[in-house]
């Protein structure tokens, strides 16, 4: 199986990502909930001008799963999803994301103050996973694909098998080492916690799962 490249402001973006210069790596979540949010959003708009689509506000909702004993915390949308080609298109590059721009500029000389006013995307998840899965189904497709990434040496898509239209993300949580603690991001109170500091707005459900106990 073919390994692609990052893009080489990804790759910088990436790299920073999993260094894990920001002190403040809890954002990751907040990043993925957006991104679960936005992707709900847009079938939720393309139901409103289209008549072969019904939506039904029940079945969109955002999913956040920890499981201690795989290490794993997953994220699960019914929104949109992504096709083969926005697997390689949005996670393979940073297209509009001003952010980096604007820390290159200012030479990351304030690392805090920039992650809470700009959203750092999809890449925040290398800051507490040292796999990131993402399983997809787009909206009017029949093939699913999985997208895999260890970090900085690039990433891999392949077929794989999902029955609903919507994104499955699941992080591979980082061992603790000395003083970083990453266990924190399977506990239950924790991981509340933070999505109510930053997620406290979002307008879709966002229900709790506990597994592997
Ligand atoms: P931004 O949200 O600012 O566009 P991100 O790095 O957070 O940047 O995400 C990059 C792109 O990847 C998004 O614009 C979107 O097209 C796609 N994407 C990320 N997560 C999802 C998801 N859960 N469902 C559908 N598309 C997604
Ligand atoms: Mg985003």
């Amino acid at each position: 199986m073919e390994k692609k490249q990052f893009q080489a402001e990804s790759k910088r973006l990436l790299e920073m990502m999993i260094n894990s210069i920001y002190s403040q790596k809890e954002v990751f979540l907040r990043e993925l909930i957006s991104n679960a949010s936005d992707a709900i959003d847009k079938i939720y708009y393309k139901a409103l001008t289209d008549d072969t689509l019904t939506f039904n506000k029940d079945s969109y909702y955002i999913k956040v799963i920890p499981n201690k004993a795989n290490r794993t915390l997953t994220i699960i949308d019914t929104g949109i999803g992504m096709s083969k080609e926005d697997l390689e298109n949005n996670l393979g590059i940073i297209a509009k994301s001003g952010s980096l721009a604007f820390k290159s500029e200012n030479e990351l000389k304030d690392g805090h103050d920039i992650i809470g006013q700009f959203g750092v995307g999809f890449y925040a998840a290398f800051m507490v996973a040292d796999v990131v899965t993402v399983i997809s189904k787009a909206l009017g497709q029949e093939e699913a694909y999985k997208w895999e990434s260890e970090g900085a040496d690039g990433y891999t898509i392949t077929p794989f098998e999902k029955e609903q239209v919507g994104t499955e993300i699941i992080l591979k949580i980082k061992e603790n080492i000395e003083e970083e603690n990453f266990d924190e991001y399977l506990e239950e109170y924790r991981l509340k916690a933070i999505i109510k500091k930053y997620s406290d707005f979002i307008r879709y459900p966002i229900k709790m799962e506990m597994t592997g106990k």
